[in-house]
């Protein structure tokens, strides 16, 4: 197996991110696994910049708030759906929060929130 990157050079292995076959002066040992030099860089990175929430323009129902949260949070839109509506119409839930505080505050996270 060659490096992906000089064909002349055998791989030491493959990175567990990419899958492309490694040369010895790319590769990087991360936790005993073995990542291209791209790949972990790609990784420092996206460790510096902070998840962001959006509203969700594939996930859409009226403003894409519920949608951009389940992104956000790595979940089910149709939870975050429930969970809202949940808050609005089930009684003993309705008790500490009146039906319109959620609504007013999906209005509120619909103007603040970007779209991706
Ligand atoms: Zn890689």
């Amino acid at each position: 197996m060659k490096s992906y990157k000089d064909h002349t050079k055998d791989a030491v292995g493959v990175c567990m991110a990419c899958g492309r076959a490694v040369a010895a002066e790319d590769a990087v040992t991360v936790d005993g696994k073995l990542y291209c030099k791209e790949c972990t860089e790609k990784k420092a990175k996206e460790k510096l910049e902070p998840k962001r929430l959006y509203r969700s323009s594939k996930n859409k129902m009226l403003g894409g708030v519920c949608g951009g949260i389940a992104e956000y949070l790595n979940v089910d839109p149709t939870i975050v759906r429930i969970i809202f509506v949940a808050l609005m119409l089930i009684p003993p839930l309705t008790l500490w929060t009146p039906f319109w505080i959620p609504l007013i505050a999906y209005v509120i996270l619909w103007i603040i929130i970007p779209e991706r």
